[in-house]
């Protein structure tokens, strides 16, 4: 039997690897210098932290979660989003305690059993951001903007941010029951599962892809027509602050993202450039979750972006070899001995040395120089050895030198810079 990865799940390499590298640590970066930390979660939580806070209706817990017992016969599953690790994890750590607003980031691969495609991966990867213990717009609209930043940053166009509010539980139980009434007429129109949703969920048919349901629910109420006065003031303050930034956004009355904790703002990042799966990545308000969860009334808004669909974008600018500096070719045993405490040497100071153990030819070893694109070349064999020299051989021009063997790895720093 041929052994093969796991449907939907890749390996990513070289040079496709150095692209996600650059982009990570721009991403980083970026975040960094708005005021937040990195966490790492465990990739396994236990089941009941997505069934509580994704919601048990949604199409991640419903159809999504790779789930299993583990020897204990506890119910473990492969976490499919990251905001709930992060939240599980801020209480279990009393960091909240420590510090009211907590400003945290993670880059981390997620599972969800979805049909594989195009920008859409069962093993695919995030990066986030979540904010604890603010309830300003502010904060609302300092993502929006950090992460329109950030994708300008990375050179992404045709860029749209699109924004909603989903109301409170003050004004959100009218707009689910207007969202009721209008699909209990079209019941017999919508697909089985909808008409499911219609007692257990109803605002989960805004993200069902059957053809008839989205005909539905484009003419669904907005939640924009039934906030109350204090949501109306959140959103329009977001409006505001996304205005003096010169942050372009347009409201999406329909924006209903399919995860059940949020509250008031919602906020999707979309492309023109991605086909079918034009969602770069979403995020929005989630002022209960932590409460649920067992922990202190706080604030939280947060965002995650798909990684995959990012790079779909940005892999071919980003696209580099890492070029090799050295390549020592010792055509003997002689040489190889001097050879391989050269390499030790000069990569112990930051220099990328190859070379070969399997004692080749040196035309084959000049071979295997070329094609790792070395940029030099030091050639040390019994006969350089005898004249106390090495051969340095610079790749590009086919300049060759030969440099007393002391002053070698001076010569080929220099060289190199
Ligand atoms: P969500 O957690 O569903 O709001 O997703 C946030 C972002 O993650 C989406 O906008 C996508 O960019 C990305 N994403 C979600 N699911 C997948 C998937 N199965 N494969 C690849 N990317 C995904």
């Amino acid at each position: 039997m041929n052994i093969k990865s796991v449907k939907g799940m890749n390996d990513i390499f070289a040079p496709v690897v150095n692209a996600w590298s650059r982009v990570e640590d721009t991403i980083k970066k970026h975040f960094r210098t708005y005021g937040y930390s990195e966490i790492r979660t465990p990739i396994v939580e236990y089941t009941s932290l997505f069934t509580r806070s994704v919601g048990e209706a949604t199409d991640i817990v419903q159809k999504e979660m790779y789930t299993f017992l583990d020897k204990n016969q506890e119910s473990l599953t492969l976490r499919p989003e990251g905001t709930a690790p992060v939240v599980r994890a801020v209480l279990e750590q009393n960091l909240l305690n420590s510090d009211p607003t907590q400003k945290l980031f993670y880059l981390a691969p997620m599972f969800r059993y979805e049909r594989p495609q195009k920008g859409r991966y069962r093993q695919f990867h995030q990066y986030g951001v979540e904010v604890f213990g603010v309830q300003s717009a502010y904060m609302d609209a300092d993502i929006i903007a950090m992460l329109r930043a950030l994708y300008e940053r990375l050179g992404l166009t045709n860029l749209e941010t699109r924004i909603c509010s989903l109301g409170c539980d003050n004004c959100r139980p009218q707009f689910r029951e207007s969202v009721v009434k209008a699909l209990s007429s079209k019941k017999g129109e919508l697909c089985p599962d909808c008409q499911n949703r219609i007692e257990k969920n109803p605002l989960r048919v805004f993200d069902c892809k059957n053809e008839s349901c989205r005909k539905i629910s484009k003419n669904l109420p907005s939640p924009l027509d039934f906030l109350c006065s204090e949501c109306q003031n959140h959103f329009d303050a977001l409006r505001d602050n996304l205005v003096r930034l010169k942050t372009p956004f347009v409201v999406e009355k329909h924006l209903v993202r399919g995860l059940d904790y949020y509250n008031r703002t919602v906020f999707e990042f979309t492309t023109t450039q991605l086909g079918a799966q034009d969602a770069v990545g979403g995020g929005g308000r989630y002022d209960k979750l932590v409460g649920q969860l067992g922990g202190p009334s706080t604030p939280a808004v947060g965002y995650a972006g798909g990684t995959e669909r990012l790079m779909l974008l940005l892999e071919e600018k980003f696209l580099a070899t890492e070029n090799l500096s050295v390549f020592i070719v010792a055509p003997d045993e002689a040489g190889l001995k001097e050879g391989f405490r050269m390499a030790f040497a000069l990569r112990n100071q930051g220099v990328s040395v190859e070379l070969d153990y399997s004692g080749k030819s040196m035309k084959a070893q000049m071979k295997r120089a070329d094609k790792l694109q070395a940029r030099f070349v030091i050639i040390i064999g019994q006969s350089e050895l005898d004249r106390g020299i090495g051969v340095i051989r610079n790749m590009q021009t086919k300049d060759q030198k030969e440099v007393k063997l002391t002053d070698l790895e001076k010569e080929i720093i220099g060289s190199l810079n």
